[in-house]
């Protein structure tokens, strides 16, 4: 198992070190603002939708590791998908870093498994799921500033 974590660790660096999609989406025609401010973390989730599927997605802003690595990962995840996945994937993403479980009829987390170990650091699950509120806001069209608390 440690060197399961430790894996996971370099996963998570290497997207905070590295976020893929870090841009402002000139396209989006749906965007958010999240912040956290138990950590400091703040991002805006741009979204380009056509109809119910997620053309292009991309985040700016600041955070720590897990926030921005979970960013990161959300946008490399959901390129391409519909609506109705983001939201299961929501769903599924939320129960991982909560209970540390996935569930067998969830969709499949691939990559988004690394935050597994998030759930032992209640704190951090906000950092972990603050990229996906931001993007639930979006899907929305929600303008307001969206916060974890
Ligand atoms: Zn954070």
């Amino acid at each position: 198992m440690a060197d399961l974590r430790e894996l996971y660790q370099e996963v998570i660096l290497e997207h905070s070190k590295a976020p893929r999609n870090y841009r402002e989406l000139a396209a989006a025609n749906h965007s958010a603002e999240g912040y956290n401010p138990l950590c400091g973390d703040h991002f805006t989730v741009y979204l380009n939708l056509e109809g119910d599927s997620i053309r292009d997605i991309s985040f700016q802003g600041s955070g720590c590791a897990i926030s921005k690595a979970s960013a990161s990962m959300m946008t490399q995840t959901l390129k391409g998908k519909s609506r109705a996945d983001a939201e299961k994937l929501f769903e599924a993403f939320r129960k991982l870093v909560t209970t540390g479980q996935a569930n067998g009829d969830q969709p499949q987390l691939g990559k988004l498994a690394v935050f597994s170990g998030v759930s032992e650091f209640p704190v951090r699950v906000k950092c972990a799921t603050l990229a996906w509120h931001t993007l639930q806001a979006a899907l929305e069209g929600k303008q307001d500033t969206v916060s974890t608390e």
